[in-house]
């Protein structure tokens, strides 16, 4: 999956506002303006900075959570910071994994949270 905006793979996009309004419509699911940072929640409308804030990762890691995803944030010596997402299907025996590596945790989150909605 590229991103709609700069065509960019997941796993190779960087924390940018491109990154923060991908993960806006297809994780949060606000509706934002094309080339705009703004959205269709009601309370502030600006684009939150999720792939550069933790606090504002912290809305996605929660989102998840929200859809039955289980959620594990972390820092290894060797690669970093990642986050690894799970989700069990009740019909099917497997267990569906994402994993995402970045430069900060909040990237990390981004990475995996796409993955994981834009399958
Ligand atoms: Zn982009």
């Amino acid at each position: 999956m590229n991103c709609p905006h700069c065509n960019n793979p997941i796993d190779e996009h960087e924390a940018t506002r491109c990154l923060d309004t991908w993960v806006a419509d297809v994780v949060m699911g606000y509706t934002t303006s094309p080339g705009l940072l703004w959205t269709s929640r009601k309370s502030d409308h600006r684009v939150p900075k999720y792939s550069t804030e933790i606090e504002e990762a912290w809305e996605v890691a929660n989102a998840l959570v929200g859809m039955n995803w289980k959620v594990f944030i972390g820092i290894d010596m060797k690669d970093g910071n990642y986050c690894r997402l799970e989700w069990h299907d009740p019909f099917d025996p497997k267990w569906n994994q994402f994993m995402a590596r970045g430069t900060n945790a909040p990237l990390a989150i981004c990475r995996a949270a796409l993955k994981a909605k834009s399958k």
